[in-house]
């Protein structure tokens, strides 16, 4: 499985022990001009499911190709009105990694090794901000919350990093920008109340054939698995919407999660 470690996020504090009604988190990923025709079938399904709040992970520039703030029609449909609520969020800028020139990679051997394995097994290329740190790291993010607060009209409420793969100098990095909300395989982290909370995420691949019937399965036992759970993530990719079966499972998922949850914004799971 994808799931490290080192991703979680832990604060001094301790948890606070409220009983709080199960909440439902709905993300809408790699929302770009590239993906326009399937974030239109993606929005036709969380309408006619009737789904209230939705984070939109916005792509500044999906593979270097899509530069969406120099889209006009493009930020015009980001601006547009619809029947539920969108909390926006950065998403990357390039959600492509960068290969480094050889003998570049820094730090020691072993974390090398892993990110390498990360990259090349758990995200097809699109771990973007797994080894960019330091003033990289810094501008990328000042450019990608320039781009979204040009095209949408306001800052981000949140990072997440493609792949939800990320290093150490991520959270510092977004304290800094002020960027309230990230999240990773396993938590959803509010960096202005400084909590973090375990949060299990729902999510579909769609690259094979192989993939879209396990994720089919997989999704069918974890919204029964984590009945439960305080707080459960659905995440939905473009390429999705490519496929009825994965509508379907998706469409199933959304509605049984919601027998006995609601559907909040980020901010949500603090009351
Ligand atoms: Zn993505």
């Amino acid at each position: 499985m994808t799931h490290r470690d080192d991703d979680r996020v832990s604060f001094a504090q301790p948890q606070r022990k409220n009983v709080v009604q199960p909440a439902l988190l709905v993300s809408l990923h790699d929302v770009t001009p590239a993906h326009a025709a399937r974030l239109a079938r993606a929005e036709q399904l969380l309408s006619a499911l009737g789904v209230s709040e939705v984070a939109y992970l916005y792509v500044p520039d999906f593979h270097g190709r899509a530069p969406a703030h120099r889209d006009p029609a493009f930020a015009a449909w980001c601006r547009s009105a619809r029947p539920f609520r969108v909390q926006w969020f950065l998403h990357g800028y390039y959600h492509l990694e960068r290969r480094e020139p050889r003998g570049a990679v820094s730090g020691r051997r072993s974390s090398a090794i892993g990110h390498w394995l990360a990259r090349t097994f758990l995200t097809d290329g699109e771990g973007e901000f797994l080894s960019v740190s330091g003033r990289d790291l810094q501008d990328r993010l000042e450019s990608g919350i320039a781009s979204l607060t040009a095209t949408t009209g306001s800052a981000p409420e949140g990072f997440v990093p493609p792949a939800w793969l990320s290093n150490a100098d991520l959270i510092p990095a977004l304290e800094r920008l002020g960027v309230r909300f990230t999240e990773n395989h396993f938590q959803v982290v509010d960096l202005r109340a400084r909590r973090a909370v375990a949060a299990p995420v729902i999510t579909w691949a769609s690259r094979s054939a192989g993939r879209r019937t396990s994720s089919r399965l997989l999704a069918a036992a974890e919204r029964r698995l984590w009945t439960r759970h305080p707080l459960v993530r659905v995440a939905l990719h473009p390429g999705d919407f490519d496929h009825p079966h994965l509508v379907d499972s998706i469409a199933r998922t959304i509605d049984a999660l919601r027998a006995n949850r609601r559907v909040i914004g980020y901010a949500g799971w603090q009351a």
